[in-house]
Order: structure tokens, then sequence, then C-alpha cells
């Protein structure tokens, strides 16, 4: 559904800000590909395009693909933002370029939701998630388009069901220019990991779409233009079982029908191990990658930070089950745990070469408001406000040693030559439990080969020719052509290339060693 039509027509500019440089945006891949600009289009924003009324015309700016224009802001009578932590620092600047046009601006979001005092300047803030806060400022705006005295701050009580959710306005971005798709069938997660804020903001028990929802989008996503990978983004995709269990038959019979022409990948709790039911429908479903929040091998630190569901399974095993099914795990981790010992950095990288995991999300602990870790460590007076610092956590080591840790693992994991191996790992003994997808006329699409060309010809040119890791390259890559392989050579290439020239700057000091930092850097993946 929208919001009720009303009869005074606004202009509504919505502008999704730009990325920090991050391990999870994949930035180090896009030159491989066709003209990708962007990680993933934003939930939020278009949900939000969707919900205005219907006579009110919207335009839609992703900054990671072109930055808004003075035109633009000419344009529009009001200003929507949303975004997570990583980028505040872009949207204020949205905010600060679009009062210099005199229009109002509304930001909503996770950042705002759990950090309203981020954003001093905005003249609204839509705290939580779609409801009255919504229809509330939808009024408001009607009512009166110019900029009000001081801030209004919107906090939604009263949230609209999911299964009331309008489609996400797709038309309005350019999906060809985004390195995966994105799709939301539930919203929060049952657990309470220490560090985690989606309890907090979203709630214990998961609130859903219906699987006619999702598959209705699917079409809407493909009618718009997207290829490739599509990532469900819901918290914990197993956060409601029975629901991931209803959803998955119609995701195998949309598959079905349309050719299997997309992949797909979700997060969800490593206790999906335990589920073989849940796994097999995934892996019918052409489920290829399933992001886990390991955070660590230490059952001791994962105890303590009330992670208790990952010891469900052994992890090795875990881990195993899942990619007999198919699916290749991806690992979230998280140094500077108060468990840490002065040999955590070398168990992760032992770790790592046994899980045979090839892409692993390395961070810093960062204590995020609206977390029980917050709460503890402000009792334990163990906040540190200091922008200029990788994590805001006073770390039981040295912090000096606990930041050259990380650097560390960032070099070791993604050697190129080690990062490769696990590829091939995955190529011989993970894929092959895929299921065999019918060959169909839309896989087999002019579309499809032309981009299959330009991404083998960008890969073997900038990376093979020009880039300086020849050596393990060509070995990879010539076993991958020997065995006709060419579909995961290209896919494990995308993904390997952006952490192996990630991991060297990060390694070097050059990223943030938290995504969920809040260290000011430039943004760096430039808007054109
Ligand atoms: S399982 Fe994942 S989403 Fe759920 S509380 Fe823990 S970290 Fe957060």
């Amino acid at each position: 559904m929208r919001a009720e039509s009303v009869e005074t027509v606004r202009r509504i500019l919505c502008v999704f800000p730009r990325y920090t440089s991050s391990f999870g945006t994949f930035q180090y891949a896009y030159p491989l590909t066709d003209g990708v600009q962007a990680f993933m289009p934003p939930q939020g924003l278009l949900l939000i395009a969707a919900y205005l009324p219907a006579n009110w015309p919207v335009r839609f700016i992703d900054e990671n693909i072109r930055a808004a224009t003075t035109e633009d802001f000419e344009w529009a009578e009001a200003v929507l933002v949303s975004g997570m932590h990583i980028q505040r620092q872009q949207m204020n600047d949205i905010c600060r370029r679009a009062h210099a046009f005199d229009l109002p601006v509304a930001i909503g979001g996770p950042s705002v939701s759990a950090c309203p005092d981020y954003y001093p300047s905005f003249d609204y803030l839509h705290l939580g998630e779609l409801g009255d806060a919504t229809n509330d400022l939808i009024a408001r705006l009607a009512r009166d388009p110019s900029r009000p005295e001081r801030q209004v701050v919107l906090k939604t009580a009263d949230r609209l069901a999911m299964t009331q959710f309008p489609l996400p306005a797709y038309e309005l971005a350019e999906l060809r220019k985004y390195f995966l798709g994105s799709i939301q069938y539930s919203s929060g997660c049952p657990y309470q990991c220490e560090f985690c804020d989606i309890p907090g903001l979203y709630g214990r028990n998961p609130r859903l779409k219906t699987p006619q929802q999702i598959t209705t989008e699917l079409d809407k996503l493909l009618e718009c233009g997207i290829r490739g990978s599509v990532y469900f983004v819901d918290d914990n995709f197993i956060g409601n079982r029975k629901a991931a269990l209803d959803l998955l038959p119609h995701l195998v019979e949309w598959q079905k029908k349309t050719g299997y022409v997309l992949r797909f990948s979700c997060e969800a709790t490593l206790n999906i191990a335990k589920r073989p039911e849940i796994l097999a429908g995934m892996r019918e479903a052409f489920f290829s990658t399933i992001f886990c929040g390991i955070e660590t091998p230490d059952p001791v630190a994962l105890k303590a930070m009330h992670k208790d569901h990952n010891m469900m399974v052994p992890i090795m095993e875990g881990i195993r089950t899942i990619n007999s099914f198919g699916m290749e795990v991806v690992s979230g981790i998280i140094l500077g745990l108060d468990t840490d010992k002065p040999e955590t950095g070398q168990n992760l990288l032992e770790f790592i070469d046994a899980s045979q995991i090839p892409l692993l999300t390395i961070n810093l602990l960062q204590a995020l408001p609206k977390t029980p870790l917050w709460d503890r460590l402000m009792r334990e007076n163990r906040l540190i406000e200091d922008e200029g610092r990788e994590s805001n956590v006073d770390f039981h080591l040295p912090y000096e040693d606990v930041v050259r840790t990380w650097r560390a693992c960032m070099s070791g994991a993604y050697q190129p030559g080690k990062l490769l191996a696990r590829y091939e790992y995955q190529i011989r003994k993970t894929y092959p439990n895929q299921i065999k997808r019918p060959r169909s006329r839309q896989q087999a699409s002019w579309q499809n080969i032309k981009l299959g060309l330009t991404m083998l010809r960008n890969i073997f040119w900038k990376v093979g020719i020009l880039g300086d890791y020849k050596i393990e390259f060509w070995k990879f890559a010539l076993r991958r052509l020997a065995r006709g392989e060419i579909e995961h050579f290209i896919s494990s290439m995308l993904v390997a290339h952006h952490l192996i020239m990630f991991a060297r700057e990060a390694s070097v000091g050059r990223y943030n060693a938290s995504n969920y930092s809040i260290r000011l850097r430039e943004a760096s993946v430039p808007a054109e």
C-alpha cells in the first residue's frame, strides 16, 4: 500500500549517500565488470519512495553512481536521505547542500534511528521503521514545504505490517549499475548477541512479508534489469525457520519459471547447519552463498558475547555441512574482544586455512548504541569517543597491538596465493554440490554472453596483464580454463581481486579497521 493521496503535490528528491570505502562495498571489483558503480540498491529509500503519495513526483539519486546536481535541488521541494553509520559524514553533507537551496531535509534509516544526535542539522528525523511517523512526515510536508524553525523528531510507534509494504521503487534506480540486487523478506532476529543492534532496532520476533510479495518483487527486479545475484538483506534468514521453509518452494517455482537466471545469497546464523531441510530447499532455490556471523572460532569468546547458538554444531562441521549443499560460507569475524589473547591473530589465520572460507569480513570490535555491549562498556567506563581511533572500545589488550593484529590478519588472509587456493577448494568441493540448473534460453541470452565476455576481457587485461600478482593469477586461471570452469572463474576473480586490493591498503592503515567505526575518512567511492 501507499500513503493516502493528498491534494497538495510535492516534488521529493531521495538521495542515497556515498559509501566510505569498506570491505563490503566491493569497489575494486567494479572496473572488472561492464559498468557497475555501486554495491546494492538501497531497500529503505526505495521503499519510502514507493510509499509516498501516488501523485508526488519522486527522483531517486544514488550518489555512489552520480551526485545530486543543482538542477535536482532546484527541482525538489523536499529532500529525503537514508543510510548507515558508515555514511554519516556524507549524509550530513547532503543536508548541508540541500540547505543551500533552502530545502527541508528529512533523514530516516538505521543510523539516525540508533543515533539521532549524529544528525543535528536535519529538519526532520524519522526514527524507526515505516509507519505512523512516515505518515506524519508526509502530512507535514504536504501542509508546509518550508524548513521548520527547529528540528522535528518523528518516531514510529505504529509500524506498517510488512505484508502491507509496497513494492520498492526499483524502477527509479539504475539496477544494471549495481554489483548485487537486494530484497528483504523479514526484519528482526530472535537472538541477542552482545554487540548487535538488530534486536534493539527491529525486534526479536521477526516480521515478515508474504512469499507472494517476494516473488512479485523478484519479477520487478528482473524487469528493471537486475542480473547475477540477489542478496536477501534479512538480519537472519532463519530468524523464523518456519517462514523460511514456507518461502523456499515459492523461490524454487520462481526459478523454474524464469530459467534460473539469478542466484541468491543471504545472512543466517550458523545453526542453519542443523536444519538440512532448509539447506536442501535453499540448494533447490539456487542459493550459492550464506553469510554467517561466526565472529570467532574461540568458544569462550562466543559464550561471553552470548552467541552460544554458534556452538550448536562444531563450527567446522557446520561450515562443511553448508558446503555440502553447494553453498559457500562467508564469515564475519571480530577482533578486539575481551577474551582475545596475544595469539588470537595466529589462531584466526589457522582457522581461515582450515575452514577454507575465502571471504571473511574481519572487523575490530566497535560498540554500537542500543546494544548490551554499549551498556556494559559504559558501566565499565570503557567507551572512548575519539574519531581518530579505529574503535570506540577500550580493549583489554593494548590498542596498538589489537590494530597491528588486525592488519596482520588482513595481510595474511588475503595473500593472493592463499585466497585463490581457498577459492580453488570451493570450486572443487563446494560448487559441484550445487543443483545442475536446467539450461535455459534466458541464461544463454546474448546479453549474458556479452556480459561474460566483457568481464573475461577485463579480468585478463587488468589482472592478468596489468596486475601485480600475475603468477598466482595465471596458475588459478589456467586451471579454470582447462576445466571449463568459466563461470566460477569470473565470479571468484571479481571478489578475490577486491579482497586482495582492499586488504593490501587496509594492512598499511588506509582503511578503517571496523565497518561500523565512526572514524572519519574521505568517502573514497567517488560519485561521478
Ligand atoms: S544472530 Fe546476527 S542478527 Fe541476530 S543478534 Fe546475533 S549478530 Fe545480530
